[in-house]
């Protein structure tokens, strides 16, 4: 770990370089091993403080991106992480799971489609089962591909995002509540779309506005179960996703730079929100969406 941690006072418009990715194409759902230029999911920086001891999370997306740097942190924090990821992203999967394990974690591979609901229920099952139980759920997973006009967006893109970004956190939510007990925490992933659609994202967009609608009426259900449901809603962030389809390939090279900040954000930069959502210091944090996106304004 170097010094510089996400404790180390630093300016945010440097902390990272503002970059300006070269234009790049991979078959989806993309690798962070041929990213262009690599990200940082806190493999060397991120410090941990003993603030998820002994909990055992689900995190799926968890390979790359945001996904695998929450992982990186939950560890680093104390927690034990099974990853949920796609089959043909073993390669990323294996190294966030050697890094879990360099924390001295239990890491539990469990790769899987997980637009299917029998493969999100074997997915839990197999969480508990490898982990001992479950209590903190991180539905990350999400499908990202940008389409010019209606007229050319199909049936069958606009079934499979909604299936892999809102019909899975159902199944897996669903399936792991028998499992979460008092203190339990869900998070889930949505975005600065959900409030700031483009107009190459319709399909994309609409799910995380129902994501952040789904999250602020399960908390409200969950609250007197004692288990806190919340969002986290990044704006742009260097990841796989990105170069999977996810944006015209012209906007790559300007990705992020519309941001106050001026740069698109790391994945490791939005572990913090993760960990502090997950952990019982924001025991009175129920309902809310907490936005990492260099500075965009809200509603
Ligand atoms: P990413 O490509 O690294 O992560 C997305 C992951 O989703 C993939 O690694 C994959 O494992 C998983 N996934 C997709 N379809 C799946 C399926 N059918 N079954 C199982 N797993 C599947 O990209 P990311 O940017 O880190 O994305 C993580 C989350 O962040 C997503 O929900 C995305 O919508 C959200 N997000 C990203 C950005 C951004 O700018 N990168 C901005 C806002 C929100
Ligand atoms: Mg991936």
């Amino acid at each position: 770990m170097t010094s510089n941690d996400q404790y180390t006072f630093q300016n945010p418009v440097t902390r990272y370089p503002s970059i300006s990715p070269p234009k790049q194409d991979q078959p989806e759902p993309g690798l962070d091993r041929d990213l262009e230029p690599q990200t940082d999911r806190g493999e060397a920086s991120y410090r941990g403080t003993g603030r998820l001891t002994g909990r055992k999370a689900l995190i799926t997306g968890a390979d790359s991106g945001i996904g695998a740097a929450v992982a990186i942190a939950f560890a680093r924090e104390g927690a034990d992480v099974a990853l949920s990821y796609l089959p043909a992203e073993e390669p990323d999967a294996q190294k966030i799971a050697a890094l879990i394990r360099d924390a001295g974690q239990k890491a539990a591979a469990l790769p899987g489609d997980i637009s299917a609901a029998s493969a999100a229920r074997e997915l839990v099952a197999n969480a508990v089962e490898q982990l001992g139980g479950l209590d903190i759920i991180v539905n990350n997973a999400g499908r990202q591909i940008a389409v010019d006009q209606l007229e050319d967006l199909g049936d069958e893109q606009f079934e499979d995002t909604f299936k892999t970004n809102v019909f899975a956190m159902f199944w897996i939510t669903k399936a792991a509540l028998p499992h979460l007990a008092p203190g339990a925490t869900i998070i889930n992933t949505t975005s600065v779309q959900a409030y700031n659609p483009s107009p190459t994202l319709i399909d994309y967009a609409a799910t995380k506005a129902a994501i952040n609608n789904f999250t602020k009426g399960l908390a409200q259900q969950l609250a007197p179960r004692g288990i806190r449901v919340n969002a986290v809603a990044p704006g742009p962030i260097w990841t796989p996703l990105q170069v999977s389809d996810g944006q015209p390939k012209e906007a790559l090279p300007t990705f992020g730079k519309d941001t106050p900040l001026g740069r698109a954000g790391q994945p490791t930069e939005l572990a913090p929100a993760f960990v502090f959502l997950a952990s019982p210091e924001s025991s009175y944090v129920s309902g809310e969406t907490l936005n990492v996106n260099g500075g965009t304004p809200t509603p």
